[in-house]
């Protein structure tokens, strides 16, 4: 008979195991909250708009494409997608913008324009990031399940690129001079939800994977990955129940045995957990039974920053935007500061727009668009009361959003709907209303953050951004691949 594997969430990391154990011949069933697939990788739909709820960037697809590819599909078949050229427009609070070309080359052309002396930099800047990918990628494709495994010879080997003392943006600084190049090759570091300022050296990879790799656009958005993998699952025999929350995982001694619904008891080999993890600790596990991760322990981890998120059905096109824009406030440092350690509202705030119906006019009705609005704000806390900044703050985002030629947005605007750090929080499940999850300073990466084969209790996995390697789409479908070796791994040798 099968042996049964339960997955609790189908955000990308619970659907690309679904997909890798399915096809490994295990009876697999996912349980899923919402009334449909993707978590924070889906879709927001009304009046014939269609939003990305979270995920925008699909980086270095490599990943996914070989995880379809081992279970015997075609990734760029079943989810047409686009290499979007150019990448983004950066415009800067502190003047000047940089259109960022995929091409290298042309990329030279561009920051010629805005800092010529340092223009050819940005050819040693790849050079220089793709051997430390090279180098570093091994880490990021195997589990850490204790300190031994930080003396792999592939960590050592990159141990001179980590630089544990520099951050990304003293890193950057030793590239290139002009203060604006340095913010436009360490603002990624926004999709861990940190600052440059405090992220670690080692995240110069993720500008450095955006002009190598590419940054694709899938065709109705990055939650069409999500529905592929969903579809693809299914076809492999796995099972999703949607509208069905687990709630409580259920436990025999220290082995997790299965889950209970509304519906009943599930008993199974082995439970995977892809809802956020600070949430699923705090709330479908006993602290008592936690040894590590227990709430106090939890509570006292760095956690990213939130989000608040305006969704835009506008009337007309908005030719002065690009598909993917970034405005970098003008007191950029304080910006960050608010955010991760007064936890104030800026006034003035860095915000990302997309405009995905420059690539893609599937996103919403003839001649009207979609527009998604990012503003990078502080997680939940007690200074900030969402219930009253709520209408306020949406306020401050349309007002920037003059700053890109959208002044008359407002008046065009024929959908709305408004996401902060407190729906992230209740509505989403979301612990602390922290998109990116546990942050991704050195204290919280490796085997210092919660294991793949999860530390506290036998057959429990975890995937998604709270695990290792840490959040973003790429390394979370690394996640799922690392944790279902560990418990295809574990299953067999108990059979054997
Ligand atoms: C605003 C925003 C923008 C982002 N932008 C990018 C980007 O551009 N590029 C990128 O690579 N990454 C981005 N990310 C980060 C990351 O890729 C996504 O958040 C990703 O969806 C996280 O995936 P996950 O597998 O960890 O789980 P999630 O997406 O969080 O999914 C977890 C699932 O578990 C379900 N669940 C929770 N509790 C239960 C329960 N008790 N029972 C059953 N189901 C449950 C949830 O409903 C959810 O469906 C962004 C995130 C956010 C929020």
């Amino acid at each position: 008979m099968a042996q049964r594997v339960l997955i609790v969430g189908a955000g990308p990391g619970g659907l690309a195991t679904a997909m890798l154990l399915a096809k490994a011949g295990l009876e697999v069933t996912v349980f899923e909250s919402q009334g449909q697939v993707g978590g924070r990788t889906s879709a927001i739909e009304g009046d014939g708009y269609r939003f990305d709820l979270g995920p925008t960037f699909f980086l270095y697809p490599q990943v996914l494409e070989e995880i379809f590819a081992e279970v015997g599909r075609d990734l760029h078949r079943e989810v047409p997608m686009t290499r979007l050229d150019p990448q983004y427009r950066l415009s800067f609070g502190a003047g000047g913008e940089l259109l960022c070309r995929s091409d290298v080359e042309q990329m030279v052309a561009e920051i010629s324009k805005l800092a010529p002396a340092d223009a050819p930099e940005f050819r040693r800047f790849m050079a220089y990031n793709r051997v430390k990918l090279e180098k570093f990628a091994p880490c990021l494709q195997t589990p850490f399940l204790g300190w031994s495994d930080l003396m792999q010879g592939r960590l050592l080997a990159v141990l001179p690129y980590l630089k544990p003392w520099k951050s990304l943006h003293a890193e950057l600084a030793s590239h290139f001079r002009d203060p604006r190049l340095q913010l436009a090759f360490t603002f990624q570091s926004k999709y861990l939800g940190m600052s440059p300022f405090e992220c670690p050296s080692l995240f110069s990879i993720l500008s450095f994977l955006e002009y190598e790799h590419g940054i694709w656009h899938p065709t109705g958005g990055c939650n069409a990955l999500t529905r592929g993998m969903a579809r693809v699952a299914t076809e492999l025999g796995a099972t999703i129940r949607l509208r069905e929350p687990v709630k409580q995982i259920l436990f025999e001694g220290r082995r997790a045995v299965g889950v209970r619904t509304d519906q009943g008891e599930f008993r199974a080999d082995a439970v995977v957990v892809n809802a956020d993890f600070g949430y699923a600790m705090t709330t479908l596990v006993p602290n008592a039974l936690r040894r590590r991760w227990t709430d106090e322990a939890i509570a006292a981890k760095r956690f990213s920053c939130s989000t608040f998120m305006l969704y835009l059905g506008v009337e007309g096109r908005c030719e002065q935007l690009q598909h993917h824009n970034i405005h970098i406030a003008a007191q950029y440092r304080q910006n960050l500061e608010d955010i991760e350690k007064r936890h104030v509202l800026t006034e003035d705030p860095s915000f990302y727009v997309e405009n995905p119906c420059r690539t893609d006019p599937s996103m919403a009705p003839p001649g009207h668009s979609a527009l998604y609005v990012l503003v990078p704000v502080s997680h939940q806390h007690p200074n900030i009361d969402w219930q009253k900044e709520r209408a306020r703050y949406r306020q401050v985002a349309l007002r920037q959003l003059a700053k890109l030629g959208l002044a008359d947005i407002e008046k065009r605007i024929r959908f709305e709907r408004i996401v902060t750090p407190a729906d992230w929080e209740s509505k989403v499940g979301i612990y602390r209303g922290a998109t990116f999850n546990l942050a991704h300073n050195l204290g919280q990466m490796l085997h210092l953050r919660p294991r793949n084969r999860f530390e506290d209790f036998d057959r429990m996995y975890l995937v998604g951004g709270g695990t290792h390697p840490g959040s973003g789409l790429p390394v979370i479908f690394e996640s799922a691949r690392i944790s279902s070796r560990l418990l295809l791994e574990d299953l067999h040798r108990r059979r054997d």
